[in-house]
C-alpha cells in the first residue's frame, strides 16, 4: 500500500471525518487517507456523556459511518498516532517509524482535556472524559451506587453530573464558578442550570476552588474552599486544551494553543489546514477568529478545509453553536461566543426560556430551552447582524 497521499488527515474526529468526505465531494481525487490513535470508526462524541453514560445507547451506535463508507469514499483508516509534520518536505511520521508523504494535510487533532495544576490530580481515579475508552473504563469501575465528585461546572460536568445520577449515583459537583457557565452565560441563564442540577439532587460545592486531592486508601477528597468531599471516584472536567503541538514544531505561533486558519481553514504553511478543536479560525461572516469547541463546527470546519484543499472556494460562515443535554432538558446555543455586553431572559411556560445576548448593538447569541422557534431565529438574526433594539 503506497504511503503517498493526495490528502492526508490527521485525526480521525468529527473534523477529520468531515474533511475526507468533503474532500471526494468536491471532486478530490488520489489517495486519502485518515490516521487516527482511536483505533475505530470515527463516531459522534456528544453521546458521551450524555446517552452513552445514561446508558441508554451503546458504542456501536456511535460510528458516524460504516466502514463500508471507508469503500465507497475509497479513503484509507491509518491505525496509528503523528508525531512528527515536516510542511517543506509535506511528510508526516507515525509512532513506530512509518513515513507518510502528502500533497495536502489537514490536521484534526481536536484537543485533549485539561487537568487541574494541584496535587493529586494525577492520581488515576481522577479520570477525564474525552472517548469511549474513558466512558468505558469509568462505567467499569463504577460500583452499583458509588459516590462521584464532578470537578468543573461547564457544559460536560453538568452533563456527566446529571447522567451520574439518572444512574443513580451521589453527586457532588464542586466548581470555582458561583453558577454553571455564568461568564459565558450570564447570571439568569446560570441560575436555571443550577435550578436543574439542585432538581437533580446533584450535591453543589460552588465558589470554590480545588486546592488538592487526597488519597486514603480506596478513597479520594477533594479539598476546595475550605472542606473536603469524599468519594472513590473523580471526573475533571475542567476544560481542553487544543492539540496544537504538531503546527507548534513548525514554527506555527499558536494562539491560545490553538491553530490560527484563515476562512478556508489555510494555515501560513503551503498544503497545511485545520480544522475542529485544534484551530482558531476566522469566520468569515464575523470577520474575526473564533475559537470554538463545538460538534457542528468541527463537522462544518472540516468540510471547509476538505474542500479547500479539493481546490473549492469556500469559507466558514457559520454562526457557532451547540446543544447540550442536561438530564433530559435540552438547551440550544448560537453565538460568536466571544462575549457579550447585554442579555435578556424571557421566560415561557413549563420551564422554557430564552436568553439574548447584545453586542455593540447587535445581536450576538441566543440561548434557548423548549423555545427552537427563538433559537432559529436567534442564529439567523446574528448571522444578519440585527440591531439589540429591534
Ligand atoms: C464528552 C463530550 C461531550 C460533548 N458534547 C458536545 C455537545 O453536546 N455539543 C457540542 O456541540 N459539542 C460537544 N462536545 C465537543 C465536540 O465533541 C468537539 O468539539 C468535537 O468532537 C471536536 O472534533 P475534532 O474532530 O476537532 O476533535 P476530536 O473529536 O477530539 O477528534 C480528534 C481525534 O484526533 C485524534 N488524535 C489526536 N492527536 C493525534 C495524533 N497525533 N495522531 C493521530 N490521531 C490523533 C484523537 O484521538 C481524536 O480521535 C463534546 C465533547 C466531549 C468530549
Amino acid at each position: 500500500m503506497s504511503d503517498e497521499l493526495e490528502l492526508l488527515v490527521l485525526g480521525g474526529g468529527a473534523a477529520g471525518f468531515a474533511a475526507a468526505g468533503a474532500f471526494r465531494a468536491a471532486g478530490g481525487g488520489g489517495a486519502v487517507g485518515i490516521v487516527t490513535d482511536e483505533l475505530r470508526m470515527p463516531y459522534r462524541r456528544p453521546p458521551l456523556t450524555k446517552e452513552l453514560l445514561r446508558g441508554e445507547a451503546t458504542e456501536e451506535q456511535l460510528p458516524l459511518a460504516q466502514e463500508s463508507w471507508l469503500v465507497q469514499q475509497d479513503v484509507r483508516l491509518i491505525s496509528g498516532r503523528a508525531v512528527g509534520l515536516d510542511s517543506e518536505a509535506r511528510t508526516v511520521d507515525l509512532s513506530g517509524g512509518r513515513r507518510l508523504r502528502y500533497a495536502d494535510c489537514v490536521l484534526a487533532t481536536g484537543a485533549e482535556p485539561i487537568r487541574l495544576p494541584v496535587r493529586g490530580a494525577d492520581d488515576p481515579a481522577v479520570r477525564v472524559l474525552r472517548t469511549v475508552a474513558d466512558v468505558r473504563e469509568l462505567l467499569r469501575r463504577l460500583g452499583g451506587g458509588d459516590q462521584v465528585i464532578v470537578i468543573g461546572s461547564g457544559f460536560i460536568g453538568c452533563e456527566i453530573a446529571s447522567s451520574l445520577r439518572t444512574r443513580g449515583h451521589p453527586v457532588t459537583l464542586v466548581s470555582d464558578e458561583q453558577a454553571p457557565n455564568i461568564a459565558r452565560l450570564g447570571g439568569e441563564p446560570a441560575a436555571q442550570l443550577l435550578g436543574w442540577l439542585e432538581q437533580d439532587g446533584i450535591r453543589l460545592c460552588l465558589g470554590a476552588s480545588v486546592d488538592a486531592i487526597e488519597r486514603d486508601g480506596e478513597t479520594l477528597e477533594v479539598l476546595a474552599g475550605g472542606s473536603g468531599h469524599r468519594a472513590r471516584h473523580v471526573i475533571m472536567a475542567v476544560g481542553v486544551a487544543p492539540r496544537g503541538e504538531l503546527a507548534t514544531a513548525l514554527g506555527i505561533e499558536l494562539k491560545g494553543g490553538a491553530v490560527p486558519v484563515d476562512p478556508a481553514m489555510r494555515t501560513v504553511c503551503p498544503g497545511l489546514l485545520a480544522a475542529g478543536d485544534v484551530c482558531l479560525a476566522e469566520n468569515a461572516a464575523a470577520g474575526r477568529r473564533l475559537r470554538v469547541e463545538h460538534w457542528g463546527d468541527a463537522l462544518g470546519q472540516g468540510e471547509v478545509a476538505g474542500a479547500s484543499a479539493a481546490g473549492a472556494e469556500v469559507a466558514w460562515a457559520d454562526v457557532p453553536g451547540f446543544w447540550s443535554t442536561i438530564g433530559r432538558r435540552t438547551l440550544k446555543y448560537a453565538a460568536w461566543g466571544d462575549g457579550f455586553q447585554e442579555m435578556r431572559l424571557e421566560l415561557h411556560g413549563a420551564g422554557g426560556f430564552t436568553a439574548w445576548y447584545g453586542s455593540g448593538g447587535s445581536i450576538v447569541g441566543v440561548l434557548a430551552h423548549l423555545a427552537d422557534e427563538d433559537y432559529e431565529r436567534g442564529r439567523e438574526l446574528i448571522a444578519a447582524g440585527a440591531p439589540w433594539d429591534r
